[in-house]
């Protein structure tokens, strides 16, 4: 059985029973057969049932935000405004689909003569087995596009967010999708590794470096569509011409937003020296101005950490950091009492040699350094493993293009960071990831071009 914790409390609120390798087949199985019915049904059917299910998301808002809460911790506040957000994304698949699968004829000669065209069919059962930290983000780039392009979807939602996979399913159910088009994987990582076992026409990822290892390697033998949204350890750099105290706010925002468990959060922040230390007092204010507790309390900003392990890696890289001559200047351990908190921390005067400059954090912790200008800025940014956000922050447009351009990441920001948008595709370089959800790309992505030879 499946246990799951909340928390903020360290109380069961639920057993569920895992899928075994037996269940794992007989779900492919039916999968299989029900998806070539699916993808027969005219595309504006699949839409149809999208739309419906979109609509359900937003009626049932509340009380989907509330489950969310109580099995990741995430501020109640932050779980409705996820949900809320993820419906433009809905939208932009539905909006968009239609044109990619629409046949493209690239070649009609006169009588006799060749008609070449493309056409686009679904890659069959896909697997999706996804994180925990914005599970209606995460989950809906994937599963959304891919049964509108006509695929089955096996979705293993992560172990830490269960009830909410299975609340997803229950409304795609009610808005039309069979079940046996849209089956949920109930357990860990040792379900996902039978799950890569089945003869899938993909699978797309969303998870740690680590794991996305094992992924590609289980995957490497199958030839089947392989995407991996992975973790970062995304850079800002704060140029000296900025307004300093809104920069700074703003930026503390992007780090420490759902306890800085988020793919794209700040993880590390690189200050131009003139502007050094009045940004340092001016972030730790904000840091400190942050309300942690309860995430059922509409106030709350800080909930605590999804997963208890993560506390001792966050206290790891305090002492690592302060070790090699960081000054901290707020938090640095883990909160008194039960649930998984810590307090927000903040380290200056950190150096590249450290932890937490270099490794995923994923919570309430942050490194500022100093750096003499912008060719410092750009070297000390693009010398990480990972490569999935960067942002700069100035006031000429002409600077932070130039520095945008020759950043080592999937995406690149001006004046904003933290920021995912539907329009864009959403992809990891280096060890951040393969492949793109998001955006066009992030609808092909589901879909194999099949070439058409027509003489006569
Ligand atoms: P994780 O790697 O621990 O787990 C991800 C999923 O993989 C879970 O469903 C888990 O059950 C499963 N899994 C674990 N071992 C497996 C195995 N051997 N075979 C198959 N499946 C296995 O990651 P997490 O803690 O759920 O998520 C946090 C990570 O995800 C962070 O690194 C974060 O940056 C990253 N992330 C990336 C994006 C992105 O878009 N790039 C988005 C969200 C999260």
């Amino acid at each position: 059985m499946l246990k799951v914790v909340n928390p903020a409390t360290e109380e069961v609120i639920g057993e569920l029973e895992e899928d075994s390798a037996e269940s794992v087949v007989s779900k492919f199985k039916e999968a299989s057969c029900a998806q070539k019915a699916w993808a027969r049904r005219p595309v504006q059917e699949r839409m149809e049932c999208l739309r419906r299910f979109n609509g359900l998301l937003q009626e049932r808002r509340g009380e989907l935000a509330e489950v969310l809460t109580s099995e990741v911790g995430k501020p109640v506040k932050q779980a409705a405004g996820e949900i809320a957000a993820v419906g433009a994304r809905v939208e932009f698949f539905i909006e968009h689909i239609e044109s990619v699968l629409e046949p493209r004829l690239v070649l009609e000669e006169a009588a006799g003569g060749m008609t070449e065209k493309v056409s686009f069919a679904p890659l069959g059962v896909v697997g999706n087995i996804s994180a925990w930290n914005f599970p209606y983000f995460v989950g809906a780039n994937v599963f959304v596009p891919a049964l509108l392009a006509g695929n089955a979807v096996l979705y293993k939602p992560s172990e830490f967010a269960t009830l909410t996979g299975l609340a997803i399913a229950e409304l795609l159910y009610e808005a039309g999708v069979p079940k046996e088009v849209f089956a949920v994987l109930v357990g860990g990582g040792e379900v996902g590794k039978v799950l890569l076992e089945q003869p899938l026409g993909g699978m797309f990822f969303t998870g740690s470096h680590a794991t996305g290892v094992k992924i590609a390697e289980a995957a490497s033998r199958k030839m089947m569509r392989l995407q991996l949204e992975l973790g970062g350890k995304d850079p800002a750099y704060i140029a000296d011409d900025v307004d300093v105290a809104s920069v700074a706010a703003g930026v503390a925002d992007g780090a420490f937003y759902n306890a800085g468990q988020s793919c794209c959060s700040v993880e590390r922040i690189y200050v131009h020296e003139s502007i050094y230390e009045e940004f340092v007092e001016h972030f730790v204010s904000t840091v400190k101005g942050f309300r942690m507790g309860d995430p059922m309390n509409e106030t709350t900003y800080l909930g605590p950490l999804t997963r208890a392990p993560q506390l001792e890696v966050l206290e790891a890289q305090v002492a690592d950091a302060c070790g090699k001559g960081a000054r901290l200047l707020a938090g640095g351990k883990a909160a008194e009492g039960p649930g998984n908190y810590f307090e927000p921390t903040v380290l200056a005067d950190t150096t590249d040699a450290m932890e937490v400059m270099r490794e995923e954090s994923f919570g309430p912790i942050i490194g500022l350094q100093k750096v003499a200008d912008d060719a410092e800025a750009l070297a000390c940014m693009n010398n990480s493993r990972y490569g999935l956000t960067a942002s700069v922050f100035t006031a000429s447009r002409e600077r932070a293009e130039a520095m945008l351009q020759e950043l080592e990441a999937g995406s690149a920001y001006w004046n904003c960071c933290d920021r995912v948008s539907p329009n864009l595709p959403w992809t990891g370089w280096k060890d951040s990831g393969v492949g793109s959800t998001l955006g066009l790309e992030g609808i092909r992505a589901f879909v194999q071009p099949k070439a058409w030879h027509l003489r006569g």
